[in-house]
């Protein structure tokens, strides 16, 4: 894989206002710190024990995003230094984020995860759940964290119309959300959207960070 080459690719196609979080999981450190070479400087991953590890043996100016299913009794490993949990699929996530943020004095980035995909096997919180939660003013009363956008998954299908419908379904609500009198819109700005096979269309729905790993790094032998 020519790793350069794909980032730079990839990058060409994205407008200015979009980031790039290049998905590590899975691969090792010096593949990592090869995109790092090539200039990338946020990386994705999904497990804590991972991250953990990788961590320490690459440079600090690494902004970690953090995009797995989180345990809440694995928070406290990563809060010291994640640069922003986009899965936070539960009330019970938030407030013990919130609890070791403030342990650790900072203040922790996050994204509400909102189930959009047909399939039942995504996390995340229904539309519904997501409305209540900025309608009751919840993300306000957490002072060790950001509350910063949206993340989600589309379907896993190959049916396009289907992906856009749901992207657009997830960037409806975003809208909604930031025009809601108590969201501060200097922080709620980012909608997570599209990984290798979608982005592309999650661009066009008005994403502002896509997730990719396989078109960067190849496919993942696990
Ligand atoms: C693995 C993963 C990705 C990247 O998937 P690719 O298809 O390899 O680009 C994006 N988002 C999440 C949440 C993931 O778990």
């Amino acid at each position: 894989m020519d790793i350069k080459a794909n980032i730079s690719k990839i990058k060409s196609t994205l407008p200015e206002n979009v980031k790039l979080i290049a998905v590590s999981k899975f691969h090792p450190a010096e593949t990592i710190r090869e995109a790092y070479d090539a200039g990338q400087r946020i990386f994705g991953e999904n497990r804590v024990q991972e991250l953990t590890a990788k961590q320490p043996v690459l440079p600090e100016d690494v902004e970690w995003h953090f995009i797995g299913t989180l345990q809440t009794n694995k928070v406290r490993q990563i809060a010291p230094f994640v640069s922003m949990i986009q899965s936070v699929d539960s009330l019970k996530l938030m407030q013990e984020i919130n609890r070791q943020a403030e342990q650790c004095g900072r203040t922790i980035r996050i994204l509400i995860e909102v189930h959009i995909a047909g399939e039942d096997s995504k996390h995340g919180f229904s539309a519904g759940e997501c409305r209540a939660l900025f309608a009751g003013d919840v993300p306000a009363q957490f002072a060790g964290i950001q509350v910063c956008g949206l993340m989600g998954m589309a379907t896993f299908t190959d049916d396009t119309e289907q992906v856009r419908r749901e992207f657009g379904t997830l960037r409806n609500i975003f809208e909604e959300i930031k025009s809601m009198p108590a969201t501060d819109r200097t922080v709620f700005t980012e909608l997570s959207m599209g990984m290798s096979d979608d982005y592309r269309t999650a661009v066009e729905e008005g994403s502002t960070m896509v997730r990719i790993g396989t078109g960067i790094f190849g496919v993942r032998q696990y």
